[in-house]
């Protein structure tokens, strides 16, 4: 390898600056030159394209978003567009590429590498639902970020008296929902993995907490569920206690990382260079029973996970 692509794809997260510039570093340090593809695989086949090198990368550890932009592209989707990006690469002569992005950017990575681009995805998304990591980049700055605005929603909560719905990211998965339902003391935690619709029960639990003495009701839900207004509504109109719902959305996906989503990604950054170093296409880096490890990319898709059931029980015993 003499020259390698870096871009982040899908949805942005903190931490994927200090994977970039992880990625610009080992491979200066390597004597490998590298480009910067901006927007994704939109910018690859619209061949936005620029050169970088380390000072490209300063000043940028601390914040959050990504400098090389993210996008959605759907003709890379078709194998038109996958043979295009790959004409492209070859073109610019990258020769390998550090993809940083969820499962669909994975997906994207997997089909360059069968055009013969070696290709290394790092997992990047704050909603942590990649089956094959026990983390990914950006995670833990979210559920720190989520968490520190559930304090504030429940002072005033408790203030006032009220019940609080508040909704967190996470697409599918509940990870940010349950981190924060343990961290925040939420009297209820709606999971997508686990919520059955019973709101009857839900609303029977916040009538006994509020005779029980309780001056607030926090209830975390998860982006899946949704719906949050109106469930608002209606346990207002059940409960006669005032009910409020507050959607935090994409503050939750920016920010300053946090030490641990700056550290890990650093890391992962550099792993993932040292792989293409070493040959190696076609893998995701991901972190697994406390190791950086690397997985083959079909492989890494069809895993799956769920939310730890015991986890889940411990938090919601916690709270009664
Ligand atoms: P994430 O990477 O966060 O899961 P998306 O699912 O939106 O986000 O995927 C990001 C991009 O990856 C898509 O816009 C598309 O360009 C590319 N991608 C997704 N699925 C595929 C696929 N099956 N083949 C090729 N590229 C894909």
């Amino acid at each position: 390898v003499k020259t390698i692509g870096v871009l982040t794809s899908g949805g942005d997260a903190p931490g994927m600056n200090a994977a970039i510039r992880a990625v610009v570093r080992t491979a200066i340090h390597k004597g490998l030159k590298v480009k910067g593809i901006m927007r994704g695989y939109a910018g690859l086949l619209q061949e936005e394209i620029v050169d970088m090198d380390s000072t490209s990368v300063s000043d940028i550890i601390h914040r959050g978003g990504t400098i090389l932009y993210t996008a959605r592209c759907q003709e890379f989707i078709t194998a038109e567009g996958q043979k295009k990006g790959a004409e492209i690469c070859r073109k610019h002569n990258i020769d390998g590429i550090v993809v940083i992005g969820g499962d669909g950017s994975f997906r994207g990575a997997g089909k360059l590498s069968a055009l013969g681009i070696n290709t290394i995805g790092l997992p990047g998304t704050i909603d942590l639902d990649i089956a094959c990591t026990d983390y990914t980049i950006g995670f833990d700055t979210a559920v720190n970020t989520a968490m520190e605005a559930i304090d504030k929603v429940r002072d005033t909560s408790t203030s006032h008296e009220r019940c609080s719905i508040i909704e967190v990211m996470g697409r599918n998965a509940g990870y940010i929902a349950l981190w924060c339902g343990f961290a925040n003391g939420a009297e209820d935690i709606l999971l997508p993995e686990r919520y059955d619709g019973d709101e009857q029960s839900l609303i029977n639990r916040i009538i006994d907490n509020r005779k029980r003495g309780k001056k607030h009701h926090i209830i975390i839900n998860a982006e899946g569920i949704g719906h949050s207004a109106s469930m608002a509504r209606r346990i207002e109109a059940a409960t006669g206690i005032e009910t409020r719902a507050t959607i935090l959305g994409h503050m939750q996906r920016g920010g300053a990382p946090t030490c641990k989503d700056r550290v890990y990604a650093s890391i992962m950054g550099a792993r993932a260079v040292e792989l293409l170093c070493e040959g190696k296409s076609n893998r995701v880096v991901g972190y697994k029973h406390g190791e950086y490890v690397d997985i083959d990319i079909q492989e890494a898709l069809a895993m799956t996970k769920d939310i730890p059931e015991d986890q889940y029980q411990i938090s919601k015993m916690l709270v009664r």
